[in-house]
């Protein structure tokens, strides 16, 4: 008999794997897709290949055999590659087959229109899968106004020249959110996240609230669950207001800990967000506005020594945040493009650190969906300690027997 606990934690090593390392795809299999990544056109997100370009024809994830969904960024020259030999698809390592994968199911909006013909695919993303609890992320805007003093933090790419924002729309606007929000939430969706770059002069807060009306209105009920990723705003007073609209949770990514890195590595935040000590007071006020648990804060994970990481996220767990330690990509187009993020191992180290620093602070995996804008590592690790990953195990056993 297998030991399950131990298969499910491979599981998850080796979804943080492919999440840094990502997947070269055979191109043969990517003409088979029926999946989309516009909106990573839109954010000129990972190292894409920019040979797939003319097909936009990729999977929103792939499935592992224990059901655990992987985002599938394709990277050129990865390490992982999926081919399809008798209809199956295989996941190889350096030519080595490691398991055979499915393609994460793709959700019906992913399909439509908003009302001004927009596809919902460009306005959000999703790679919930097959998850009961299923998220969406919008991100507004595809520029951070820091560009214009040269201000971009050193591992943001949303800011890069890239041959993919060619012809990508800059903005999205609240109703195209809130249309392809209820196309979400008809379909089971429970959590949405919304994020972009900064708007010149710090204009956010009036698009975050006629977002929530509008969302509000689509969806027809006042709590949609969802959480508003800003920056620390120099007036705090104004959390409130974030509050007071709608959102249930909100977010300020720190990216590094102490005052020192956090100069060096996000120079913008320091001009635009009234500087270092002012956003940590912004996190102690979200949790005094939005309560323990209901404030969100990311860390680049493998900017820093591993210590100093570590002292962040004991920081902010104790004051009741939700931490997730992202494994830093050097995107392409951002200031440490061509840079390399530590090892896998030394991301897993810090991912089974992190969930237990949350879980001793009392931090569960609810908190985690109700304030992240996707299924991290961290979460499912703490979804595994609360038993959650057997239930959904027992599930697709029933399913099969039934
Ligand atoms: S504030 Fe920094 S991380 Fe956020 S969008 Fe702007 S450049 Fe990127």
């Amino acid at each position: 008999m297998p030991d399950l606990k131990q298969e499910l934690l491979n599981e998850l090593h080796l979804k943080l794997k492919l999440d840094v390392e990502g997947i070269d795809y055979e191109p043969e299999v990517i003409c088979d897709f029926a999946g989309y990544f516009g909106i990573l056109k839109r954010l000129n997100l990972p190292s894409f290949d920019p040979s797939l370009l003319d097909r936009l024809q990729l999977p929103i994830g792939i499935t592992l055999p224990y059901g655990t969904d992987v985002g599938a960024i394709p990277v050129k020259g990865s390490d992982y590659s999926i081919a399809k030999e008798d209809g199956a698809l295989l996941l190889k390592e350096r030519g080595r087959l490691i398991a055979e994968v499915a393609l994460t199911p793709q959700p019906e909006w992913i399909d439509k229109f908003t009302s001004d013909g927009t596809p919902m695919y460009e306005v959000g993303f999703s790679s919930s899968g097959n998850s009961q609890d299923k998220s969406i992320i919008f991100a507004y805007s595809t520029e951070c106004s820091v560009k214009e003093k040269n201000e971009t933090c050193l591992f943001c790419c949303l800011n890069g020249n890239s041959v993919l924002k060619q012809g990508a729309s800059l903005w999205r606007n609240p109703l195209q959110i809130a249309e392809t929000s209820k196309a979400a939430y008809d379909e089971g969706y429970s959590h949405l996240t919304i994020t972009g770059g900064f708007v010149p002069e710090r204009r956010e807060l009036d698009y975050y609230l006629d977002t929530a009306e509008k969302i509000q209105e689509a969806i027809g009920r006042k709590d949609f669950n969802g959480s508003a990723c800003i920056g620390a705003p120099v007036d705090l007073d104004v959390i409130e207001k974030y509050k007071e609209a709608g959102f249930s949770s909100i977010a300020f990514n720190t990216e590094v800990w102490t005052k020192p890195w956090f100069e060096v590595i996000c120079p913008g935040k320091v001009t635009e967000c009234g500087g270092y000590d002012n956003w940590l007071n912004a996190i102690k006020r979200g949790v005094e506005v939005f309560g323990r648990g209901n404030v969100r804060s990311i860390f680049v994970a493998g900017l820093q020594p591993k210590e100093l990481l570590l002292e962040g996220i004991e920081q902010l767990s104790e004051w009741g945040v939700v931490v997730i330690a992202s494994p830093w990509k050097p995107y392409q187009g951002s200031p440490l493009e061509g840079h390399r993020s530590p090892t896998v191992d030394w991301h897993w180290d810090i991912q089974q650190k992190t969930a237990a620093i949350q879980r001793k602070n009392g931090l569960t995996y609810r908190d985690h969906f109700n304030s992240s804008p996707g299924r991290t590592v961290t979460m499912e690790l703490i979804a595994l300690e609360e038993g959650r990953l057997y239930a959904r195990q027992k599930a697709a056993e029933n399913e099969e027997i039934a």
